[in-house]
């Protein structure tokens, strides 16, 4: 299969290529020529790694039928999710998909496992480089997910860029603890846009680039831009409607639909992908928290960057520019090329373009966009404890929020789990109506755990006794630099 980006000024490439270059050269993200049709009729039946495997075939044809069992399995072992790849929850006429049951208790684990995999493969098929520079940006999730599925994993060094201020305390714990002699966490003085664009100029710096090929080294990327991020993400949703079905929750064929609380676009994309591919979903529902800028892009049709930025309690969609965005315009407008760079050029200078109402109509069945203010999302917290005695994190409690306004009665909803609530214990306690003094939030943990009779994950509980690496600050004219010294 070929990929080809959604700029279309640099040549196809196969899937390894892709996975390993991450962006294309013309700043456009690969996106598979085509997308297969796939329904099996045994769906039901197949545990998680039977369906990754199937999946991932789908789409890796340059990759061996071992290869790609090696990966999967190495991903989804009972070491990195003791409990299962992902757990369904039935809370009130909501099924939750709980994508938090992987190593760094955020759904990113389930793609950031299987990605150093399929580069160590990718990198094993090509000649020439011998290493990869990965360079991350984070909005708090990512970095450590990333930190964790590359530690020790051989030619591979990791940076990753995180808005100093703009994690929970927990987040930034996680990523100063462990990790591995190739891996490094920074705090950039800016957002998350910042970090992104930062290393979005990075991977475009020509003179960089020749420095790192003269050294064996090429850069990759570990964010959603990565081809290899979205294919694991497909996975789950059809393993969850497999699930729906066996437990009877819906009968065979019929349409669900899903709603996901979203930052960078990835984890609905995926989504909307299952869909294309034939997986019986309806509507999608893009939960967005103040910063909204997808909910205006998706109902009126301006993507518009320009306006303020806030932070909130669910950082990790703290984001203006949602990069995954550009794969989902290039395939409503049919896998239009110069339509797309048109749109994103325009973004670029001027902050913001207009979708074609033309366009709009080609989603408007199948997508649709919401938000939810704090106050909002700290009420269905509260809500939905005092109901069903469940506790949300506040990115699920967006995603909640947003269904109560735009669902359709009757018809069965998924609603993607991002985080475990234990990973913003502060927020989640403050929404549940505790005082929170100025205390450290590793103490926070215990004090959710006995106000919600539930427990936090291993490995948020280990926090508190591992070793703690040095923080290393960075402002945003110093990334150049620092990716030099470490990584050169
Ligand atoms: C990353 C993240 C999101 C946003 O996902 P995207 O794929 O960037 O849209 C939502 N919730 C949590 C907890 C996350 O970590």
């Amino acid at each position: 299969m070929q990929y080809i980006s959604t700029r279309g000024q640099a040549p196809p490439v196969t899937a390894a290529q892709a996975i390993l270059s991450g962006i294309a050269a013309d700043g456009g993200l690969y996106v598979p020529q085509t997308l297969p049709g796939y329904m099996p009729a045994e769906l039901a039946q197949l545990d998680y790694a039977e369906l990754a495997e199937r999946i991932f075939a789908l789409y890796l044809d340059d990759f061996s039928a071992a290869e790609i069992a090696d990966i999967v399995s190495g991903a989804y072992s009972a070491a990195n999710f003791p409990r299962g790849a992902v757990r369904l929850a039935e809370i009130g006429d909501m099924t939750l998909l709980e994508l938090w049951h992987g190593p760094t208790a955020a759904f990113k684990d389930l793609a950031l496992q299987a990605l150093p995999r399929l580069l160590s493969a990718a990198l094993g098929k090509q000649q020439g480089d011998s290493e990869l520079v990965i360079l991350v940006a984070t909005s708090g999730d990512t970095g450590k997910a990333a930190l964790e599925g590359f530690a020790g994993v051989p030619h591979t060094r990791i940076l990753v860029f995180y808005p100093e201020g703009g994690v929970s305390r927990v987040q930034e714990l996680q990523m100063l603890s462990g990790g591995g002699a190739n891996t490094n966490a920074v705090a950039l003085g800016g957002n998350f846009d910042d970090c992104q664009n930062g290393v979005k100029a990075l991977f475009g710096d020509e003179e960089l680039r020749r420095a790192l090929k003269q050294a064996g080294k090429s850069f990759s990327s570990a964010n959603s831009i990565n081809w290899g991020r979205l294919l694991p993400q497909i996975v789950y949703y059809y393993y969850a409607y497999g699930q729906m079905l066996r437990s009877g929750r819906i009968s065979a064929g019929e349409a669900i639909d899903v709603a996901v609380p979203t930052g960078n676009f990835g984890n609905i994309l995926a989504a909307w992908y299952a869909r294309k591919m034939g997986l019986p979903i309806r509507k999608l529902i893009c939960a967005s928290n103040e910063n909204n800028v997808l909910t205006d892009a998706l109902e009126r049709g301006l993507y518009d960057r320009e306006r303020p930025f806030y932070r909130t309690s669910s950082p990790s969609m703290d984001i203006l520019i949602s990069s995954n965005f550009e794969r989902f315009v290039f395939d409503v407008s049919g896998n239009d090329a110069a339509y797309t760079a048109a749109a994103f050029a325009q973004l670029r200078r001027q902050g913001s373009f207009v979708l074609d109402r033309a366009l709009r109509h080609v989603y408007a069945e199948a997508m649709c966009g919401g938000y939810a203010a704090q106050a909002q999302a700290h009420a269905a917290i509260a809500e939905v404890f005092a109901r069903y005695g469940y506790v949300l994190d506040p990115h699920t409690a967006v995603g909640w929020s947003v269904v109560g306004r735009l669902r359709e009665p009757g018809r069965p909803l998924l609603l993607a789990s991002t985080a475990s609530p234990y990973k913003f214990p502060a927020a989640v306690l403050g929404a549940l109506g505790e005082e929170i003094g100025s205390g450290d939030e590793l103490s926070l943990l215990r004090r959710l755990a006995a106000k919600t009779a539930t427990e936090p994950p291993a490995s948020l509980a280990a926090l508190e006794h591992l070793p703690r690496r040095p923080r290393i600050g960075c402002q945003i004219g110093q990334m150049r630099e620092l990716v030099s010294e470490l990584c050169l």
